[in-house]
């Protein structure tokens, strides 16, 4: 007899990126440009104070990103990374036998959540360009749907979904089922007809969205993402969060973060300026390459990924292969992109 859920061992576990030491990291989708202006001071003067818990409702950081956005507080919730408020959002809209609906291949923390909460995996395939089939997701909900995640530039493709064909699929998603848009990547994109999910969409109801300031913010060691949706939903996710578990540093750094917007912005640039420069190269070798909005982009290359990854890193460089699937690699500084256009 197992002392764990027998289930477990047909589960597969999060693959974090290698990090090898001397080798160039172009594997977890980080900004490679060290913390913002701001932070290092905001956390080193936070820890004088650890003695004590942090705020539980981080009303200062939720009061400061709802000033940003626009909202009320109360359509705030923070969270341990955006991760952990899926699992919150899994927790809070399904019970044993509901379903939630993804693209695959999306954001591999998807399916690890659904199979250890109560819900059940509903896996839509990507087109054959690697974007989201929203046709195919809408036409899989069932009276048994209660999520529906959009991962909006999906992970690890990089394609987004456009507003005219979000707008549609919305509206065929019923009232009662939470469309929940994962935008990690959000400051990312630059195409203009890539909706921003809380200006098109943050008055209905039943669609939320859910930020990160690990890859823009530079904050991803310290854990803070943020949701946003109706008083209603993002209250039930405040109430089912792990106690404190955004955490002191974490709320500091992100409210010092917070005040570095500017900077940001030019990394950001700096980031897609890159894009747009390594792609049309990789293309010369894989003119398969998705576009991409996000800081990352996908070589589909089937059963040739691990073999791919493991030779970049014989060239010092860490990609992040999916096997059987393809490589997602991050956009670096120009000169990481460099040694991986070399090792290419
Ligand atoms: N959504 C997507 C699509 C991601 O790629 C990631 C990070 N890999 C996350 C959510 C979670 O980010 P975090 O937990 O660091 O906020």
């Amino acid at each position: 007899m197992s002392l764990t859920r027998p289930d477990l061992d047909a589960l597969p576990a999060y693959v974090p990126g290698r990090s090898v030491p001397g080798a160039i990291k172009l594997a977890s989708n980080e900004v490679p440009y060290g913390p913002l202006p701001g932070v290092v001071e905001a956390v080193t003067s936070a820890i004088s104070g650890v003695h004590r818990y942090p705020d539980l409702a981080a009303v200062e950081l939720r009061g400061r990103l709802a000033a940003r956005l626009g909202i009320d507080p109360e359509r705030v919730a923070t969270g341990c990374g955006s991760v952990a408020l899926f699992e919150h959002l899994f927790r809070v809209t399904c019970l044993p036998g509901d379903e939630a609906i993804y693209a695959w291949r999306s954001f591999e923390a998807y399916p690890i959540i659904a199979a250890t909460t109560a819900a059940t995996s509903v896996r839509v395939p990507n087109t054959t360009v690697h974007g989201h089939d929203l046709d195919a997701m809408a036409a899989a909900i069932t009276d048994r749907t209660r999520l529906v995640i959009v991962c909006n530039p999906n992970n690890p493709t990089g394609t987004a979904v456009r507003k005219a064909e979000l707008d549609a699929f919305i509206d065929r998603v019923p009232a009662d089922v939470i469309v929940a848009l994962d935008e990690a990547y959000r400051e990312f994109v630059t195409d203009p007809a890539v909706p921003d999910g809380l200006v098109e969409y943050g008055d209905r109801p039943n669609v939320v969205v859910l930020r990160t300031l690990s890859k823009a913010w530079g904050l991803a060691g310290l854990r803070i993402g943020y949701l946003v949706g109706s008083p209603e939903v993002a209250g039930a996710v405040r109430k089912v969060v792990t106690p404190f578990s955004t955490s002191l540093a974490a709320q500091a750094a992100a409210l010092a973060a917070l005040d570095a917007e500017a900077e940001m912005r030019r990394r950001v640039d700096l980031v897609v300026a890159e894009r747009a420069r390594v792609v049309e190269a990789v293309r010369k070798v894989f003119p398969d390459v998705p576009d991409t909005q996000a800081n990352f982009f996908w070589l589909p290359i089937g059963e040739q990924a691990l073999d791919f990854a493991a030779q970049c890193e014989r060239a010092g460089v860490i990609v992040r292969a999916f096997q059987g699937d393809g490589v997602r690699v991050t956009l670096g500084t120009p000169e990481e992109n460099d040694a991986f256009l070399g090792a290419l």
